[in-house]
């Protein structure tokens, strides 16, 4: 699904020479690389604070144990993403509220968060599935009028800039209270480990973000809150920091791999290729589509026998895994993303694509169909 080394092999010697001068200085942790990286991100997303962290799971964490919450307290959340998204609100015993998506966008909407608001709910966090900025605009109203802390999950869609109706531009995961992000290998800004970040323009709250992170420590062996231990280390910063300049160029390429999907699929009745929205940029975290025809899950057993991966994200709502089970009544469903689960299907896309894999892979989705059509 993704080409780590082929993408290394074009900046090794900047990244060679990045990682070894962390080592050489020895500063592990918190080294001048972090800082370096905060700044440069900062500066890259026009937003007054970077605070990384060990990963987005923890940038969501933190996130929700800076916000003041009591036990209890609802939190919406699309039921149609990743485990992570929501698997941190139980663990902070407050209450996942999982609500529908959009089934064009995959992403949630103000309509259907408006419509699971009760008093006591407090936070919502939106996804920006797949690489497409939620419709934040009309979601920071509703926050605004219900008083409810808004954490933006862009995991998913860092790059990706997000269009006001004023025609205001703002980097997805700048626009809420906070956004969080991960720098997982595979995700489309990754270092070689495990790393992750939270933003925000709120000068109070970055400074109990950064506390929260670092053991509840408001000075030197002094402790106000109980926190975590969640850090980037240097050598991933340093690394993050070379693949930042490159991150623009890599989503370019990522849109030119969906242009020529889309072409290639335009004329398949079956498939619904991704649905771009006229007020955020895609950076195509993936390429999914929709598979109308019932067949989804042998198109991909059949495209992996022609050697092609295709990976399902996601398979199962979150309600229905066993682990959220008790947030929800038995016969608690959401259609739409019950068909989405149906129906989706990722093709491989990533910066170092070329003609021929691309063709290679475009036409054994494109031979599925013909063959199907003839019987
Ligand atoms: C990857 C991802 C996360 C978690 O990030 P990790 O760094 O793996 O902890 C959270 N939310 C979404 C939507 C993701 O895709």
């Amino acid at each position: 699904m993704v080409d780590l080394k082929g993408q290394y092999e074009k900046i090794k010697n900047e990244i060679d020479e990045a990682v070894l001068d962390v080592i050489s200085s020895t500063a592990f942790i918190n080294g001048p690389a972090v800082k370096r990286f905060q700044n440069n991100l900062e500066e890259y997303l026009d937003v007054k604070h970077v605070i990384p962290c060990a990963n987005g799971t923890d940038a969501l964490q933190i996130a929700l144990m800076s916000l003041g919450l009591e036990q209890g307290d609802e939190v919406i959340v699309p039921s149609f993403t990743y485990v992570a998204t929501a698997e941190v609100i139980g663990l902070l015993k407050l209450q996942p509220v999982m609500v529908e998506v959009d089934e064009n966008t995959f992403n949630t909407t103000a309509e259907i968060i408006e419509a699971s608001i009760t008093p006591k709910t407090k936070a919502i966090v939106p996804v920006h599935l797949f690489g497409q900025c939620s419709d934040m605009e009309p979601i920071m109203e509703l926050a605004g009028k219900n008083n409810l802390h808004v954490i933006e999950d862009n995991a998913q869609a860092i790059g990706s800039d997000y269009k006001f109706s004023d025609e205001t531009i703002k980097k997805a995961g700048t626009i809420g209270d906070i956004g969080t992000t991960s720098f997982f290998p595979a995700k489309n800004l990754g270092c070689y480990g495990d790393g992750g970040a939270m933003f925000t323009n709120d000068d109070e709250l970055a400074a109990k973000l950064r506390m929260v992170a670092n053991h509840g420590q408001t000075k030197k062996y002094y402790h106000g809150v109980i926190g975590v231990n969640s850090r980037l280390d240097s050598i991933q910063a340093a690394i993050l920091d070379v693949k930042l300049k490159y991150l623009d160029e890599y989503a370019l390429a990522r849109n030119k791999i969906a242009n020529y999907y889309d072409e290639a699929f335009a004329n398949v009745e079956e498939i619904q290729t991704p649905v771009r929205e006229d007020n955020s940029t895609h950076v195509f975290h993936q390429y999914t589509m929709r598979i109308r025809n019932g067949k989804r899950n042998e198109l991909q057993s059949y495209l992996a026998e022609k050697g092609v991966p295709a990976n399902i994200y996601y398979p199962v709502p979150l309600y229905e895994q066993d682990a959220f089970k008790e947030y929800v009544s038995d016969d608690f469903h959401l259609p739409i993303t019950e068909k989405l689960c149906g129906q989706v299907l990722s093709l491989p896309i990533h910066t170092e694509m070329n003609k021929s894999l691309l063709q290679h892979i475009s036409r054994a989705v494109q031979s599925f169909f013909t063959v199907k059509l003839k019987f």
